[in-house]
Parts: structure tokens; sequence; C-alpha cells
């Protein structure tokens, strides 16, 4: 039956009653972790826990669809650093956060499984809908976004992201991305590019939302036409996103990478100021205790040398333990380091008189809500901003890709090919494609 769907969703022009009326399968392919071997790499380093061992490819049944949901047939999804997170059960294993969400209601019970289906991006098309979902239909292509809130308690109102119930899908939740069918809230969909083929269209959403609130939001960094932007690991999955939009938006990118090709990557993004870290050895830790400001000096010099004597109106942070103390030190007065991560360390440490002797600010920043997704998304299919997906893998090969992802051996983003038989599929626009398509494939083949 997974068959059926794929044929009409390969035709191109199946009508959205022929969708609705299309039998669901009762089970489905879908990468998962499981509960009893959250302990499999005790006492193993970080950098060796491998993903491979991990991540499975499993039959599950599909579940039932709740008010206000929608249930997606998944062709292509990506590879994001949280699933890298689960598979190596680093900090904790997720299944504690399906056991806390389980516990709300009936509803939510469902996520509670001793398997946890991975993935927070997803390009597909809507299967059926739940009760009272109005915006979308069977036949819809999407995209999904990652954000799942409850929005039942006052604080979310505002600023969906601080909803108590705020979760990322595939990652706090169940039924994730990277799989045959995943099962959404509908206020996570949002309309495929449709210039785009479905591996390309699955891999902006997570990094992209990211990087926009991070940077451009009010609830970010409010970046403004000529601000200097510093952007750590600016050819990766946020980095790239955050060049394009600093480029976008009138700023001066600043990009941090770590060899040639990813130098040349950022400069086919049309970034003129790039700083290869590990061609001129930066070491900002002496040791596991110390830091080195002699270094964070040498880093600020440099990038003067870039700027012609400026210094970043505002640090794109995730690197975490090992950059913040730099990161900070290099910020302009009155400048911001705005951070969404912490890649190789959580503890960071930085020299306080430099914040707030130079009017200094740190902004903490998670995910995007819908409008933030939305708007992001929306430069997308403008064509403003473009996918950076390097190459796609298949569903056995997730494991693969997360540890690719972990070795810091991919460019750009990742894809992963779900119900897609091949890349290359799902364009409905080929004219726009044909206009933007070197910007495209910039990341392919490098
Ligand atoms: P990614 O594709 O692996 O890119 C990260 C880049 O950072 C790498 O390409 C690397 O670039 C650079 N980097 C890694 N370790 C570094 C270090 N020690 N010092 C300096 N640069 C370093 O991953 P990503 O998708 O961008 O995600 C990055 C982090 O953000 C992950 O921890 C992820 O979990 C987190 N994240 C958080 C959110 C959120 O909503 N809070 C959203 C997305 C991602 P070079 O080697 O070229 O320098």
């Amino acid at each position: 039956m997974v068959k059926e769907i794929l044929e009409a969703i390969l035709a191109g022009d199946t009508p959205p009653e022929e969708f609705a009326a299309l039998p669901l399968p009762e089970s489905y392919r879908a990468v998962t972790v499981h509960a009893d071997e959250v302990d499999m790499f005790e006492g193993v380093p970080n950098r060796e826990k491998d993903p491979r061992k991990s991540l499975h490819v499993d039959e599950v049944p599909v579940p039932e669809l709740g008010p206000g949901e929608a249930l997606i047939a998944v062709m292509a999804s990506a590879i994001n650093y949280n699933t890298v997170w689960t598979s190596i059960f680093e900090p904790l294993p997720t299944f504690k956060f399906l056991q806390r969400y389980g516990r709300i209601s009936e509803l939510t019970k469902r996520h509670d499984l001793p398997y946890h289906i991975v993935g927070s991006d997803a390009a597909g098309v809507v299967l059926r809908v739940g009760p009272g979902v109005t915006k979308w239909k069977p036949g819809d292509e999407v995209v999904a976004h990652c954000l799942s809130v409850e929005l039942e308690d006052p604080d979310g109102h505002d600023d969906t992201m601080l909803d108590p119930q705020q979760r990322i899908w595939g990652f706090e939740t169940n039924f994730g991305g990277l799989a045959e069918i995943a099962l959404v809230k509908a206020n996570q969909l949002m309309p495929k590019p449709k210039h785009l083929t479905w591996e390309e269209a699955a891999c902006p959403g997570l990094v992209n939302s990211t990087a926009y609130r991070q940077l451009v939001s009010h609830n970010g960094a409010n970046m403004k036409q000529g601000d200097i932007v510093l952007i750590w690991g600016a050819s990766g999955g946020l980095g790239s996103y955050a060049t394009q939009l600093a480029l976008n938006g009138g700023a001066i990118p600043v990009c941090v990478v770590s060899s040639p090709e990813k130098a040349e990557l950022c400069r086919r993004m049309g970034a003129e100021l790039i700083i290869d870290r590990r061609a001129e050895g930066y070491r900002f830790w002496k040791d596991e205790q110390t830091q080195d400001p002699k270094e964070w000096q040498r880093f600020g010099k440099r990038i003067r040398e870039l700027t012609g004597g400026e210094d970043p109106d505002i640090v794109f942070e995730h690197p975490g333990r090992e950059t913040f103390g730099a990161s900070v030190y290099v910020a302009r007065r009155g400048g911001t380091i705005v951070t969404c991560a912490a890649t190789s360390g959580y503890w960071h440490e930085y020299d306080n008189r430099y914040l707030w002797m130079n009017l200094k600010r740190i902004i903490g920043s998670h995910f995007a809500n819908y409008r933030e997704a939305w708007e992001a998304n929306r430069l997308i299919m403008k064509g403003k901003i473009h996918p950076t997906l390097s190459r796609t893998y298949s569903l056995e090969e997730t494991g693969q890709a997360a540890y690719d992802v972990h070795r810091n051996a991919h460019q750009g983003k990742v894809g992963v090919l779900c119900l897609a038989p091949r890349e290359g599929l799902g364009v409905r626009d080929p004219e726009m494609r044909e206009r933007y398509r070197e910007e495209i494939h910039r990341f392919r083949n490098v």
C-alpha cells in the first residue's frame, strides 16, 4: 500500500479526493533507536560512539491520527545534529523526553514507546488530516518544520517558542521525519518550494529556520544592513544558511571554516571574508581547563585585517565551549553573541570583563516559531536562499549519514531519500529551477 501512495505522488497530478481515498498501510519503515540499547556506548568516548550501531530501520505501525494533526508520506528527509545526539544517547537518551511527553494526555501517550522514530525535517505529501484541520488537505505537497507546541498555557501566545510544552518534533517527540510516513501537527506544515526536488526541499527546514531566528528575527540578533557577522562553521548546516541570510540581508559575513574546500563553498555563496581556522591554527585552549587570551587576540586581529579594522556586530555561535571565550572577546563594543548550541561542550567560559565593560549581550536562541519558520521557508520559495544539499543517502544508510555528520566529514546538509526512489523528483516549477540552477547545486559534489 505504500507502493500505491508512492505511485499517486509520482504521477504528479493525482487529485485530493484520490489521495484521501487511498488506504493507509498498517505499517511503514522508519529509522529508530531502541530503548533497550541506550547503554550500548557506556564508557566509549564521544567521538567513537557510532550511529551506525544504534540507528535501525524498523517496520512500525502507523500511529493513530489525533485532532489538529496530519499524516504525511515522506519523500525525503535530512540529517540534523539532533539525530546525532539521539543516536549516541548524549547528553541523555531521548526516551526521557518521550516519557515526559507521554504523561500529558491520552493523545500524547502514543509517543511513549520503546522505540523512537527520529528525524526533524521532511518533504512529502499530506495523506490524512485529523479533526479540526482546515488549512491542509490530502495531496498537498509540503515541508514540515519541527516545532511542536500545545499552547494551552498563556506563556506561548506571544512567541510560541516560549510555550512550556514546546518540543522539537522527531527529537523530543516520536514519529519523526526519517521514515516513510510521519505524524505532525498541522501547524508544522508549510508549502513545499515548487522549484526544488524532494531532497532539496527537505534539507533547509530545521537549520534555515534556526539561523533565521538567531540572526534575523527581533527574537534573535535582529541583524541589519552593513552588520559584520562572524559565522562559525559557515559551510555547515546552520552556518550555510546564516551566511546566505547575512548576504541576502546586506550584512557582511566573516566565515570561519576548517578547510580550503569549505572556504570555496563560502565563496560560492558570495562571501568574501573567510578564515580557515585549521590553516591558521587557532588554539583557544592551552589545556582542558585554561584558555589562551593571546589566541583570542590573534583571532580578533585577523578579523580586523579582513574587515578593515572593524569588529563583529554579531557573533553567530554554536560550537560552544571551544570557541565561546573567543566569541565574547571579538564581538564589538555593544555587539551581540547569539548562541543556539554547544557542539564542543556546554560548560562555557568567558572573561566577563569583556562583556560588561564593553556592553555586549549574549542571547540564547532555539529553533523558531511558526511565523519565523514560515518566513524562512518563504525565502527559499522565492529563490532568495538556496538549499545547501551536498549528497543524499538511502533510508538504510541513515546510520552512515549520521556518522559522517558526527565526524564533521560532510558539507552543508546531507539528505535522506525516504519514499523517493531516486534523486531529482518532485520539481513542479522547472522554469524557476532553471533560473537558480547554479545556486541550488553549489554544494553538490565538493
Ligand atoms: P554541522 O553541519 O555539523 O555544522 C557545524 C559546523 O561547526 C561544522 O561544519 C564545523 O565547521 C563547525 N565546528 C564544529 N566543531 C567546531 C569547533 N570545535 N570549533 C569551531 N567550529 C566547529 O552542524 P549544524 O547543523 O550546523 O549544527 C551545529 C550545532 O547546532 C549542533 O550542536 C546542533 O545540535 C545545534 N543546533 C541547534 C539548533 C537549535 O534550535 N537550538 C538548531 C540546529 C542545530 P568547520 O569545521 O568548517 O569550522
